[in-house]
């Protein structure tokens, strides 16, 4: 795949301006806090935009009209990129999170989702050497957190 200098911050930000005229429709605020000073990493923008998408869309589809999404970015104990995709929405049914990453898995009417968005995201970050997980919120809603290493030139 093609690999360039990312910086996450920058490439998140170009990704919600996809996803900013159906939030605004829908008065739903998308909260940002991103690690100043965040490494760049050698990577496959393109694909990782796609991810931040689907991310992003599911969010909006879930919280509806008045609902939030919470954005932030920093770095772990291994100095690797922490990207947390965070909503306020319903939140994933128990009986559902070990499905979530699998082909065709939707609780979408038909003709509306097609299951394949975070089977996409899983492959895409795992190729790109990282980790995908979700996890439901304390106060309800969902979190989605993508793990990439730095991957320096001439490292
Ligand atoms: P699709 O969006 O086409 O349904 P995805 O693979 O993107 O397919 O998502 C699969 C399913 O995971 C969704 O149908 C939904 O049930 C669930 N899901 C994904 N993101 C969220 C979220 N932020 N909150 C609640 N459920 C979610
Ligand atoms: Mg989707």
């Amino acid at each position: 795949s093609e690999k360039q200098n990312v910086q996450m911050n920058d490439l998140i930000e170009e990704a919600i301006t996809f996803v900013e005229r159906e939030a605004g429709y829908n008065n739903i605020t998308i909260a940002r806090d991103y690690k100043e000073d965040l490494p760049t990493t050698m990577t496959d923008g393109s694909q990782l935009q796609q991810v931040f998408l689907n991310l992003l869309n599911n969010a909006v589809d879930a919280v509806g009209k008045g609902g939030r999404l919470e954005i932030r970015t920093t770095v772990d104990g291994e100095g690797r990129l922490v990207l947390e995709f965070a909503d306020n929405g319903p939140g994933i049914k128990p009986e559902n999170l070990k499905q979530i990453f699998d082909p065709f898995f939707t609780t979408k009417e038909p003709g509306k989702g097609t299951g394949l968005g975070l089977y996409i995201t899983y492959d895409i970050v795992q190729k790109l050497g990282g980790t995908v997980k979700v996890e439901n919120r304390k106060g309800g809603g969902a979190v989605f957190t993508i793990v990439l290493p730095v991957i320096t030139l001439g490292s």
